[in-house]
């Protein structure tokens, strides 16, 4: 599992916060808007944000609550203009976030998510 929480997850009180927050900053939900858009843990992954949203004209330092990097997440992905730019910058985000966490050799993380 790439993401421990799906997009636009908001915190559940019979959830156990240790499993579902990122493994980067450890402060929220891991959730690809959070990975993509908003965690600072991983410098590769902020410089990559950085260029991505500045070849879109969207300010990149401009602070986004959860919801606001969901909905702009949403919005970059179904833009016919930009989903060219967009699914390379995911990649990226992707291949960097995979290494970091050793997510493809990493056996205790396969529980899934359920929605
Ligand atoms: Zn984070």
């Amino acid at each position: 599992m790439t993401f421990r929480s799906s997009p636009g997850r908001r915190p559940k009180p019979e959830d156990v916060f240790d499993l579902k927050c990122c493994r980067g900053c450890r402060q929220q939900y891991e959730t690809p808007e959070h990975v993509l858009l908003q965690c600072l843990h991983v410098p590769e992954i902020v410089d990559l944000r950085h260029r991505f949203l500045s070849s879109v004209n969207i300010d990149p330092n401009l602070e986004r609550s959860e919801s606001h990097c969901f909905e702009l997440l949403k919005s970059l992905l179904f833009s016919w203009d930009w989903i060219a730019c967009t699914a390379s910058f995911v990649n990226d985000v992707l291949k960097v976030w995979k290494d970091g966490n050793n997510i493809e050799r990493e056996g205790e993380d396969s529980d899934e998510e359920r929605e």
